[in-house]
């Protein structure tokens, strides 16, 4: 027997978005972007290669300082308060890590994220979920969560609706731990939590460049909360978790926000289209704010809507989970690709 920790050898992994092999597959089952990012972000990492990669002999800078003050410019803050990662889900997983020792707890909504089930899991932190109401609010939060984090993914995935500022400063209040605000998808609508880290002690947001920023492949992603909490983080992440291209890279996409706009405005006028779209063949679809949708068929048979598209070629996620079984999730592609997919969607129903 191998001498594992008793909860790793117990707990189950993590399983991502399937990546299919070989081409010819349209991908809305991961959240990805159908645009290319920032010809900023290539022109960056090309300079950084110049010399026949002359600059990859050394170590890159350890502190991201750069990329960090260009983020604080651009969210109003000092740079005390911003970290940059190895994607978002680095942050999650050394937020677990700095906050919730074993057995201690550490709470989500669910549905959500379920990859923080897994980050407690391997800290052998205590997992508690919490649901939703019909008004879109947290089921039975208690006045006051005594764990040490919970997480708030907002906008929520997979149903796309956004909690406002006012609820989530309550919530605040009501977690004696911290408040993790997840903003993945924030950049797909307008109000964000930013503001509240500063009137809040124990509000941290985070935010990725996989999906807005087109950046998946890169693996960045950043934080914002007071200097206490970001010197913790800075404490236990590996010193050199950012390379030399994805620092060049974060910096590059952070100084285009006319490029984000620009392609998240297509986005969401493609999402809008394809909800108008799906609503007039009978689907339900629930308002989002974010780059994909929740999209339940008439017959409330979301894995049927998953076979259908499957033999197209065209992925999409299907969640087998009671409070999700209904529906598919669907990432906003291009709108040549939602064409595509609306068009195997009537042929299969
Ligand atoms: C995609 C996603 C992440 C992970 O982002 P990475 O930066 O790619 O690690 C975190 N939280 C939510 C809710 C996401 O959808």
């Amino acid at each position: 027997m191998l001498p594992l920790r008793k909860n790793i050898a117990e707990m189950a992994g993590y399983v991502p978005g399937f990546q299919p092999e070989g081409e010819g597959w349209i991908k809305l089952n991961t959240n990805e972007n159908p645009y290319p990012p920032s010809p900023k972000v290539a022109e960056a990492i090309i300079a950084e290669m110049s010399r026949g990669g002359e600059n990859l002999r050394k170590y890159p800078d350890a502190g991201s300082k750069e990329a960090r003050r260009v983020a604080a410019e651009l969210y109003g803050v000092d740079p005390s308060w911003v970290i940059m990662a190895n994607g978002s889900d680095e942050l999650l997983n050394n937020l677990i890590r700095a906050f919730a020792g074993e057995g201690e707890g550490v709470a989500y909504v669910h549905p959500s994220y379920s990859y923080y089930a897994t980050l407690a899991d391997i800290q052998g932190a205590k997992i508690r979920t919490f649901g939703l109401t019909d008004d879109c609010l947290i089921a039975d939060f208690p006045n006051c969560y005594e764990g040490k984090i919970f997480f708030l993914t907002s906008p929520n995935a997979p149903f796309g609706f956004g909690f406002d500022n006012d609820y989530i400063a309550e919530l605040a209040g009501r977690c004696a731990g911290i408040l993790v605000v997840d903003e993945a998808y924030i950049d797909f609508t307008t109000v964000s939590a930013m503001e509240l880290v500063k009137q809040y002690e124990n509000v941290v947001v985070t935010r990725t460049f996989s999906k807005s920023y087109s950046l998946a492949g890169m693996r960045l992603g950043l934080a914002v909360a007071r200097p206490e909490v970001i010197a913790a983080l800075d404490k236990i992440r590996d010193h050199y978790h950012l390379d030399r291209l994805a620092l060049v890279a974060a910096t590059a996409a952070l100084q285009d926000q006319e490029y984000l706009q620009s392609t998240v405005s297509r986005i969401c006028e493609t999402r809008d289209w394809f909800s108008a779209e799906l609503r007039k063949i009978g689907y339900r679809v629930e308002p989002s704010l974010t780059n994909y949708i929740f999209a339940e068929p008439g017959d409330r048979c979301g894995k049927r809507v998953y076979d259908g598209l499957f033999d197209h070629k065209i992925l999409v996620r299907y969640f087998s989970d009671p409070l999700l079984k209904h529906g598919v999730r669907i990432s906003i592609g291009s709108r040549e690709e939602m064409e595509q997919a609306l068009t195997a969607i009537i042929e299969t129903s």
